[in-house]
């Protein structure tokens, strides 16, 4: 008999990662009364672990024992998925965790990536997590110098709409709503983002190699010279992304939709191996709030030709600064790298205009190269 047991096929483990303050605070709720009542019936086995603290699920990825779980599922929006994808990326052994299946339910206020993906409904996410079907998904790699890297499963953003996603945060208990309300402060207090931006041809494409440079042993970064300030222009094959010479918004998205109810293309893959980079120089308020007001949730918000959009293989992002605020002539955007002493503090530069978004996470507005991973992970589909 004890020969015949083994045969059996072993029931799978997951481990669920609860987010209890996640959106609204449904998390919890869904996992009592959803989640964990089918995952019974299933007969497979499951532990439930709470995040404590901001940022707990980098830490639960960074340290689960991949001997005993067969797949992570976050319930809650896509901030814990994306720390749940960075705290496996960051391993030591990152390319055995990146084959560990991960899984999301949705119970957050931001549920893009879950929506998505098709398991917008805490039902059928249930079931894709019981089931365990797995399609690849590509990452984002974003490197910024003497920062460590970030990866991204769902959308990196600069502009109008990333001050709205992260100036949101102050309206989470309105929901989705969230988004609506601080896109349309933000339009109408629109600002103007300068620098520059060089995209590589996606046929450019390289392969990924493991490599012990700078960060341990992390998926390796191609085009690493790149992010030295002394580099001006990259060499061809990249070219520069025509611009006034600011953006009002940039958008590289990994996925059909933006937010939960921004259906943006369903032209966009989380598995197609390819960046895609959406862009707007347009500053007439009503030119940007139309296509949201109107297409918003139909997916034809980029026809309406608010935005370009390319394809490509790695992104070099130069933000820039204003020229002199006080010579009424002056449109020069000025590389801040080259800006130094007396002329940064008279124009008082830190920084770029906003912050950088990736998957609702900030980062600081500075020279940043992103590469794409193509299907480097696995995610739990319906
Ligand atoms: P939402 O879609 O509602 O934003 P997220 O999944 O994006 O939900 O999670 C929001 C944030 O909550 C994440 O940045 C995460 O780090 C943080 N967080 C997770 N657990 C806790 C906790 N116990 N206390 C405070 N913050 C937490
Ligand atoms: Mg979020």
């Amino acid at each position: 008999l004890a020969r015949e047991l083994q045969v059996l096929p072993k029931p799978r483990r997951l481990l669920l990662i609860v987010n209890p303050n996640g959106g609204v605070g449904l998390a919890k709720k869904t996992s009592d009364t959803v989640i964990k009542p089918m995952m019974r019936l299933s007969g497979l086995t499951f532990k439930e672990q709470y995040t404590e603290y901001g940022k707990h699920a980098v830490d639960i990825a960074h340290k689960v024992d991949l001997d005993q779980v067969d797949a992570l599922i976050v319930v809650s929006g896509d901030g814990v998925l994306h720390e749940v994808v960075n705290g496996l990326l960051t391993r030591p052994d990152w390319e055995r965790a990146r084959r560990l299946p991960v899984g999301i339910i949705p119970a957050g206020s931001g549920n893009a990536f879950a929506t998505s993906v098709g398991t917008k409904s805490p039902y059928v996410a249930t079931l894709a997590a019981i089931r365990g079907t797995t399609a690849k998904l590509d990452i984002f790699s974003l490197s910024q110098l003497d920062r460590p890297r970030i990866y991204s499963m769902l959308l990196f953003s600069w502009g109008m709409m990333a001050d709205a996603d992260i100036e949101s945060d102050k309206y989470r208990w309105l929901g989705p709503l969230r988004f609506d309300i601080a896109g349309v402060i933000r339009a109408i207090r629109l600002r103007r983002y300068p620098g520059k931006v060089y995209v590589l041809p996606p046929k450019h494409k390289r392969e990924i190699s493991s490599s012990s440079s700078e960060h341990g042993h992390a998926p390796v970064i191609s085009y690493g010279d790149l992010l030295q300030p002394s580099v001006q222009e990259p060499p061809k094959p990249w070219r520069l992304l025509p611009s006034m010479p600011y953006y009002t918004m940039l958008l590289l998205l990994n996925c059909s939709h933006a937010g939960e109810k921004i259906f943006f293309t369903n032209t966009i893959r989380f598995n197609d191996g390819i960046m895609r980079l959406w862009y707007s120089c347009e500053t007439r308020f009503w030119k940007i709030i139309l296509p949201f007001m109107v297409d918003q949730t139909n997916g034809k918000l980029i026809h309406r030709g608010l935005m370009q959009d390319t394809e490509c293989g790695g992104i070099l992002i130069v933000p820039g600064v204003e020229g002199d605020p006080e010579d009424p002539n002056s449109h020069e955007i000025k590389d801040p790298d080259s800006v130094t002493g007396q002329e940064a503090k008279r124009l008082d530069i830190h920084q770029a205009p906003g912050v950088f978004d990736v998957d609702g996470e900030v980062m600081p507005t500075a020279r940043l190269l992103i590469e794409i991973l193509p299907s480097f992970m696995e995610i739990l589909v319906p």
